[in-house]
C-alpha cells in the first residue's frame, strides 16, 4: 500500500510536468496540446489495462497474467497472489473432501446428510446398501420416501435422537438396522446407519438359550419339589411308593447333574481363554475303551462292532475328542432299538483321518440334519429325554472338531439308520504308533 499512492500519481504527475514544460518552453496553446496529448494517452493505457483485466476476470488464471505497467502492474501481483491464495485453498479443500469421501467409503457404518427437510444431501455406498438409496438419483429426496418405515417417520417426527432406533429393513437379505440421528450446523442432520443383524441374532441365541435351560430344570426340579412336599405331608409312605419316589428322584436328579456337566463342558469349549490341549492322543486306543464302555452301556441289547483301520493318532485335546466320540457313540445305541447293529470305525480317507459310527436305528428326516447341532435341538424330545440325553450332546461334538479343525458329516435314512462322521485334517495326523495294530472287534 506505501508506494500505491506514488505509483497512482507517477501517471497524473508525468503529464501535468511535461504540459507545465512546454507553457513555458512553447507558451499557452503548446502546454495545452501536451497536455491533451498525454491525457489521452493515459486514458489509453488505462482503458488498455481495463479491458485485459476484464478479459483475464473472465477466466482467472494466476499462469496467465496480462503483462503491464505502472500501478497496473502492482494490481496485477495483488490478484495474483490472492488467485493462487486460492488456488492453493481449493487444492487443500477437494484434498481434504477426497480423504473425507476415501474414509466414508470405507466406513462399515452408513452415513447420511439431511437437510432441515429431512432431505438426502449426500449419502456414503454403506448407507445407500443399508437403506436403498441411489446415490446419483436420490438426493434432494426425502429420506421417509425411500425408506417406508412408519417408525422412521416416528423417530424424525419425535425428534429425540437420544436412543438409536432400531428398524428391520427388507433388503436382498433381512437386515436389521440401528438408526442413529445427530443434528449438526443450524438445522442439518447427521443419520447413521449401523447394521446389528449378527448382533441381534447373538441375542435370540443367548435369550432362546436361558429359556431352553430354565425349561430343561424345570420338570426335574418340578418333580423333586413335588416328592418333598409329599414327603413332608405324611411321613408315613407305602415301601413301594416310597422306592418307586426314590427312584423317580435318582432319575431327575441324574438328569440335572447330566445337563449341567454338559453345560459346563459347552462353555469351556466356548471360552475363547480356553485354548486347545495339543496332547498326542492314541485314537486306537480311546477306541478300545469307548468300545467297552458302549457295551456296557448297551446292556447286550445290541451288537457292536470296532474296526480300527489305522494306528494314527491325533494331536489334540485327549479329554475332548473323547467327549465327542463318546457322544456320537452313545447316541448310536440311545436312538437304535434293540437287536440293531452298531459300528465303530478309524480309518484313513484320503489326506484324512476319519472317525464314524454307523447304526441300524431310527434315521433322521433329512430336514433336521442341518440344525442337529444347535444347542437343545431334538427330533423327538420325548425319546431324548427317555434314554437321558440332554439335546447338547452334537453342539458339543461340534465345538470339539471345529476346536481340531475336524467336520461332521451325517448321513442318515429315517427306519434305515444313520451315519455319523468326523474328519480330521492332515494337519492333525500323529504318525502311526510301531505298536499300534491294526484291529477288529465285535461283530461286523
Ligand atoms: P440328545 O441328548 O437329545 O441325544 P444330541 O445333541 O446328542 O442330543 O442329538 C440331537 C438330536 O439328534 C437327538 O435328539 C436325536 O433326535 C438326533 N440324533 C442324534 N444321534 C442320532 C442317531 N444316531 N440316530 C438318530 N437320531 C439321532
Amino acid at each position: 500500500m506505501d508506494n500505491f499512492w506514488q505509483r497512482l500519481l507517477v501517471g497524473p504527475a508525468v503529464v501535468g510536468g511535461a504540459s507545465l514544460i512546454a507553457w513555458v518552453a512553447f507558451g499557452g496553446t503548446a502546454g495545452l496540446l501536451t497536455l491533451s496529448a498525454l491525457l489521452v494517452a493515459l486514458l489509453a493505457h488505462d482503458l488498455r489495462n481495463l479491458a485485459a483485466l476484464y478479459r483475464w476476470l473472465q477466466r482467472p488464471d494466476p499462469l496467465r497474467m496480462p503483462a503491464t505497467t505502472g500501478l497496473w502492474d502492482h494490481l496485477f501481483a495483488h490478484l495474483y497472489r490472492l488467485t493462487r491464495a486460492q488456488a492453493r485453498n481449493q487444492e487443500e479443500l477437494a484434498v481434504a473432501l477426497r480423504r473425507f469421501r476415501e474414509a466414508a467409503t470405507v466406513f462399515p457404518d452408513g452415513i447420511v446428510i439431511l437437510d432441515a427437510q429431512d432431505r438426502i444431501q449426500w449419502c456414503n455406498p454403506t448407507a445407500a446398501k443399508h437403506l436403498g438409496i441411489d446415490p446419483r438419483l436420490d438426493v434432494g429426496q426425502q429420506i421417509t420416501r425411500l425408506v417406508r418405515h412408519p417408525r422412521l417417520v416416528e423417530y424424525l417426527d419425535a425428534q429425540n435422537y437420544r436412543e438409536p432406533l432400531v428398524i428391520r429393513l427388507e433388503r436382498d437379505l433381512p437386515l436389521t438396522a440401528a438408526i442413529q440421528l445427530i443434528p449438526y450446523g443450524d438445522t442439518e442432520k447427521l443419520l447413521i446407519s449401523r447394521d446389528i443383524t449378527s448382533l441381534e441374532r447373538a441375542e435370540t441365541v443367548r435369550r432362546d438359550f436361558v429359556a431352553n435351560v430354565s425349561h430343561e430344570l424345570r420338570t426335574p426340579l418340578t418333580v423333586v419339589a413335588g416328592f418333598l412336599e409329599n414327603l413332608a405331608d405324611g411321613p408315613g409312605m407305602d415301601p413301594e411308593m416310597q422306592r418307586r419316589a426314590l427312584d423317580l428322584l435318582r432319575q431327575q436328579t441324574q438328569r440335572m447333574q447330566r445337563l449341567v456337566e454338559d453345560l459346563l463342558v459347552l462353555s469351556q469349549l466356548e471360552d475363547t481363554r480356553n485354548p486347545l490341549r495339543e496332547e498326542r492322543v492314541d485314537v486306537p486306543e480311546l477306541l478300545r475303551l469307548l468300545y467297552h464302555e458302549a457295551q456296557s452301556l448297551s446292556a447286550g441289547r445290541h451288537r457292536i462292532g470296532l474296526e480300527i483301520k489305522t494306528g494314527a493318532g491325533l494331536l489334540g485335546s485327549a479329554e475332548e475328542l473323547r467327549s465327542a466320540f463318546s457322544n456320537l457313540v452313545s447316541n448310536a445305541i440311545r436312538y437304535t432299538p434293540e437287536g440293531g447293529r452298531i459300528e465303530i470305525e478309524w480309518k484313513e480317507e484320503g489326506s484324512e483321518l476319519v472317525f464314524s459310527v454307523q447304526d441300524t436305528g431310527i434315521g433322521i428326516e433329512a430336514h433336521h440334519i442341518p440344525r442337529l447341532t444347535e444347542r437343545f435341538y431334538r427330533v423327538d424330545r420325548s425319546r431324548s429325554r427317555e434314554t437321558g440325553g440332554t439335546g447338547l450332546g452334537l453342539a458339543i461334538v461340534k465345538h470339539v472338531l471345529s476346536r481340531h479343525q475336524g467336520m461332521l458329516e451325517i448321513e442318515s435314512e429315517v427306519g434305515k439308520g444313520s451315519r455319523f462322521s468326523a474328519r480330521f485334517p492332515e494337519a492333525r495326523r500323529l504318525p502311526q504308533k510301531a505298536s499300534a495294530l491294526v484291529s477288529r472287534a465285535g461283530v461286523a
